[in-house]
């Protein structure tokens, strides 16, 4: 197919901002996209492989300028003088495209197949001359691009495609192109994105129009699977008001998710981004080895941190860098060792478990796991319809410095990626939330040299909306050992992703997650979420979340409207 159709779609598909008119343009796209032309879903999701692919494009903003400057032969700083005019690299490409056309021809037609391909050598290089190699790429396809191919080719290598679509309008489309819009069959097609986590298989048995094929779509040991979300309540009665009387209940660790797939002898470990983090926990690996039974299982886990003298459980971010270091594992591992409480288990010598209720899973996963403590245990848990007995084992879970307890329902099957309400989180007031990172202000005095004041933004389903500013709870000196993170530190893992700089200000990509508390949070005018939280106080950098991971503007309000009550 030539990039072109895909181009044109993208440029149809942005000029509206209805989701249902976004749903019928691309189910018409599918209806007559050719067989040869399925991995099209990818360009589509912005994404050059399925979602449970590691492999991204991973380029920089300062790149693909380069590339630009060199494919239409511009100066870099007359585009960034563009860029910062128009706020959109893609468009700064297609302009630059156009006036580079008008003076000469070009003869090569881009197709789908040619830009994936390019596009899929990026993540792969490394070492020498890895730059150049890049950028070689990326000039070539800039070099025989229209103006709009230009401009869409540039969106995705920066991974901003702004045309507004999410999984759930691929899924809505793909079931309005094959089985002509039936609410149940978005939910089976969406099952099957969940279990597969690639849209390939799916459009492609979706093709063919046969739902109970689509319900075949199974989990794959080793491809990593979104975890299951939980619903929020402010106490156990209100718990028990979702999952129903009696349920099991849990501590809700403060650790990081860890899911733990054994195929034969091979063990993998992914985070709720799924991250491979099996190189960084080999003890957790062991601990599988020997504690755990069966050949082929996928267990849901929470990785908990515990003090090594006191083997008292310490909060998350005092084990947070262990999620990203590569290096000195080995010493890592002493200092910040990790209990690993297995929850759920997905999968079991060749059977899917998703759909079996979760008083047989959990039954069934500690069948399996041998409790050693401070290694791997399955989570503690009590069966109760008792709010008083509820309470106690809250104020227990509290008392044993974890967050508060999980209520789960007893019946329930295993929605991945879904919060459905299968599992409610029950945790005090506290008031804490995972926002990203969208700007900064460069600091005076001691703090010169630094970004020393950051804006935060949350989520609200398709783009960053700013809530407030943060200063406190970050060090000035750096302390290697505790969790805490210092200005020099946030400085330097910001400074690749800084967009604009006015004066001592700056804009920031939304990459960086970080974990705040806050005191209240009121409306305001001054921030484009329409709210601003008072008194922010740094926490944590929250490695384990993407962007698109942080609090959404929706839970937000809703802790505003729980704040009034
Ligand atoms: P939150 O991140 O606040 O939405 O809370 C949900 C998270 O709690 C899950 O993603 C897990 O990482 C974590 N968690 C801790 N303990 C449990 C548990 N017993 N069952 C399920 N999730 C748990």
């Amino acid at each position: 197919m030539r990039y072109q159709k895909l181009a044109k779609l993208y440029e149809e598909l942005s000029s509206t901002t209805k989701r249902l008119e976004k749903v019928e343009i691309l189910s018409k796209f599918f209806e007559v996209l050719p067989k040869d032309d399925s991995e099209v879903i990818y360009l589509l999701m912005g994404k050059i492989y399925p979602e449970y692919d590691e492999r991204k494009i991973g380029i920089s903003n300062q790149l693909v300028i380069k590339a630009i400057s060199k494919a239409t032969g511009t100066e870099i700083k007359k585009i960034i003088h563009e860029w910062k005019m128009l706020g959109d690299l893609g468009e700064v490409a297609e302009k630059f495209t156009l006036h580079k056309k008008q003076s000469t021809l070009n003869s090569h037609i881009l197709t789908t197949t040619k830009v994936l391909e390019n596009l899929r050598k990026l993540p792969s290089l490394e070492g020498k001359g890895t730059v150049n190699k890049k950028l070689g790429i990326i000039t070539e396809l800039l070099t025989s691009a229209d103006p709009l191919e230009a401009k869409y080719i540039t969106r995705s290598l920066i991974g901003d495609l702004r045309i507004g679509i999410q999984e759930s309008t691929i899924r809505d489309a793909l079931a309005l192109a094959f089985f002509k819009k039936d609410k149940d069959v978005s939910e089976i097609i969406q099952k099957a994105i969940d279990k597969s986590n690639d849209l390939v298989v799916v459009l492609e048995i979706a093709r063919q129009g046969k739902i109970n094929e689509l319900e075949k779509v199974s989990l794959q040991i080793g491809k990593p699977i979104k975890a299951m979300l939980a619903q929020k309540a402010v106490n156990p009665k209100e718990g028990f008001a979702v999952v129903g009387k009696p349920c099991i209940i849990e501590y809700k660790y403060d650790g990081f998710r860890l899911l733990i797939h054994k195929n034969d002898e091979v063990i993998t470990l992914f985070t709720r981004s799924l991250e491979n983090v099996t190189a960084q926990f080999p003890e957790v690996v062991e601990y599988v080895n020997q504690y755990v039974k069966g050949k082929t299982f996928i267990l849901d886990s929470e990785a908990v941190g515990y003090d090594k003298k006191t083997k008292k459980y310490t909060e998350f971010q005092a084990i947070s860098q262990r999620i990203r270091r590569k290096h000195n594992i080995e010493k890592l591992q002493k200092e910040l060792p990790v209990e690993v409480n297995v929850f759920d288990i997905l999968y079991l010598e060749g059977k899917s478990q998703l759909d079996e209720p979760f008083e047989k899973r959990s039954k069934l996963l500690r069948s399996i796991v041998k409790d050693t403590p401070y290694k791997i245990i399955a989570s503690k848990q009590i069966i109760t319809d008792d709010e008083e007995k509820a309470m106690e084992f809250y104020n227990q879970a509290l008392e044993n410095n974890q967050e508060g307890i999980m209520m789960k329902k007893m019946d329930a099957e295993y929605r991945p990626g879904r919060r459905v309400g299968n599992m409610i989180k029950v945790k005090p007031e506290e008031k804490d939330l995972d926002l990203v990172i969208t700007g900064a202000e460069y600091g005076t005095g001691k703090r010169s040299g630094w970004l020393s004041s950051f804006i935060l933004s949350c989520w609200d389903g398709e783009k960053f909306l700013e809530i407030g500013k943060v200063g406190t709870g970050i060090k000035e000196k750096e302390t290697a050992e505790s969790g805490n993170v210092s200005f020099k530190e946030l400085t330097e893992k910001l400074k690749p992703y800084i967009i604009t700089e006015k004066g001592k200000n700056v804009t920031i990509e939304p990459k960086i997650v970080v974990a705040v508390t806050y005191q209240e949070i009121q409306k305001s005018p001054n921030y484009n979420s329409g709210l601003a939280l008072r008194f922010p106080r740094f926490t944590a950098l929250r490695p384990d979340k993407k962007p698109e991971q942080a609090n959404t503007l929706k839970e937000i309000l809703e802790d505003l409207k729980n704040q009034k009550r």
